[in-house]
């Protein structure tokens, strides 16, 4: 069982309270490491969700002064880096990356909260400098209403600080739902914005039967903006719960990242960027390569050296010093990476390193599969695991149209040593992030989002506030 001083009450959070469950149903949460149980938690419903989206409401109709959002956002970010120490372990602990992955995670959504505090500024009323219709013209960004933000297990606080910081950037109360699986980092960072003295009903919390209390959060009027970061499956199910009520959806869905490496590119680069964007949470990122496309000539080599880096990680337990690689999520995870490495061998795919040992099924060792073909179901689905898939590509235009040739389009990569060549293939990769000669992934002051059925919408910089904004136009006679 997991002990902390942020952990003294496991239950959702609403109206400025942690609130005992009424309910008997119960999950638990498991250390995807040990697959010992961490915690049991309260399996809450409707009715808590109904209940936190009024704790909402009572502060909805009071706009909060700009300045006091960024003074929220600030404490926040502080309360967060004060305490990175203590949630890295929770995060390790319920989400099985390495520690200092985690303190990086903690890091990163703290960076967040603090770029959207410096940018509540921008969000002032303005005046058009035209007077159309003998009229002066005011435009003001109102907080769109309750935010729904419902995150993923990759990232806890991570993903959450995308969308929360929007939120209250925008002036939005929220219910949070955080993913099953790793729920314990969202409670221990309640525990801390309880400290802070916000407005009840400002952030609420609830967790435990999703579809219930994602059905709630759909279909509630006052709740206007619907934030999602998880599977392209559900996503489509909560933006079909949304459509009657014509509610703002804003998705980071699924990827399934190329990486392609042309023959004139600084392999060194090119080997290290992938090894850190390719095994960052066991690769169970979304914007963790799923495809490498390597120029033909320069396929085998670039192979061979990936190889001897990835053999070089060490595997285990995301809390022992030097671990680089954690276990998969859970069993599912796991079976999955075995499915499409097992897909991949049988149509002729080499395993250059890598796999599960026999009997285990919570690690999987960093894997390089050579004479990845289109065929092969790893090429269409996300593999979520620590496998690098490499096929070779003759031209630029087989290169882009094997890259687009996916209905996802989050992050590509592009390492070439022609610059102008890059952007040219660049301006035809049909993804919303395009690193060239960097695998450097999203950052709070850029604004983050996939094209086709990765997602809609943007986080990060005043793009993602906006997602939480409703502009009104006020007209008077002049
Ligand atoms: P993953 O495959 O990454 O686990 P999911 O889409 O299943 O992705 O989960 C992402 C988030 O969506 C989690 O918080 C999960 O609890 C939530 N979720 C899953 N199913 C539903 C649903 N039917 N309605 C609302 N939220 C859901």
């Amino acid at each position: 069982m997991i002990h902390s001083e942020l952990l003294t009450t496991l239950s959702g959070y609403w109206a400025g309270e942690f609130h005992q469950a009424t309910t008997a149903d119960t999950f638990d949460v498991v250390d995807p490491a040990s697959g010992e149980r961490l915690a049991t938690l309260p399996r809450l419903g409707e009715v808590e969700a109904v209940a936190a989206i009024e704790a909402a409401r009572v502060v909805l109709d009071v706009e909060p002064p700009l300045h006091q959002r960024a003074d929220w956002l600030s404490r926040i970010a502080s309360s967060l880096t004060e305490a990175r120490d203590e949630l890295a372990r929770i995060i390790t602990l319920e989400n099985g990356k390495p520690l200092a992955e985690s303190r990086g995670e903690v890091d990163y959504a703290a960076a967040f909260y603090l770029d959207a505090a410096k940018r509540v500024p921008q969000l002032k009323p303005h005046r058009l400098a035209e007077h159309p219709r003998d009229h002066v013209w005011e435009v003001h960004h109102r907080p769109a209403g309750i935010a729904g933000l419902i995150t993923p297990w990759n990232f806890p606080l991570g993903m959450l600080a995308k969308k929360l910081a929007g939120a209250i950037a925008a002036g939005c109360p929220s219910v949070v739902k955080p993913a099953e699986l790793t729920p314990l980092s969202c409670i221990a960072f309640f525990a801390l914005l309880d400290r802070l003295g916000l407005p009840p009903g400002l952030v609420n919390l609830v967790f435990g039967d999703a579809p219930a209390i994602g059905q709630v959060l759909c279909r509630h009027p006052d709740v206007r903006v619907i934030s999602f970061t998880g599977s392209t499956a559900v996503g489509k199910q909560l933006a079909l719960q949304c459509a009657p009520h014509v509610k703002r959806i804003s998705m980071e869905l699924g990827g399934n990242a190329p990486f392609v490496v042309c023959a004139d590119a600084n392999l060194d680069a090119a080997v290290q960027h992938l090894m850190a964007n390719k095994f960052r949470c066991a690769g169970q990122t979304c914007v963790c390569t799923n495809r490498v496309l390597v120029e033909q000539s320069i396929a085998a080599t670039f192979a061979e050296r990936v190889r001897d880096e990835a053999i070089r990680l060490s595997v285990g337990p995301g809390l022992d010093e030097g671990t680089q690689i954690g276990p998969l999520i859970n069993r599912a995870g796991f079976d999955k990476v075995q499915r499409l490495v097992d897909d991949a061998v049988r149509k002729g795919a080499r395993v250059m390193c890598g796999g599960a040992t026999p009997g285990d099924t919570r690690f999987f060792a960093p894997m390089v599969l050579a004479d990845v073909t289109a065929d092969m179901a790893c090429t269409h689905e996300e593999l979520f695991g620590p496998v690098v898939a490499v096929s070779t590509f003759r031209t630029d235009d087989e290169a882009v149209q094997r890259a687009n040739d996916t209905e996802y389009g989050l992050a590509a990569y592009v390492f070439c040593g022609d610059v102008a060549r890059a952007k040219r293939m660049a301006t035809r990769l049909r993804f919303g992030h395009v690193g060239i000669n960097t695998a450097a992934g999203p950052t709070p002051e850029a604004p983050f989002g996939g094209m086709k059925q990765s997602g809609i919408g943007r986080e990060g910089a005043l793009e993602g506030i906006m997602e939480f904004v409703e502009l009104q136009t006020i007209p008077t006679p002049a």
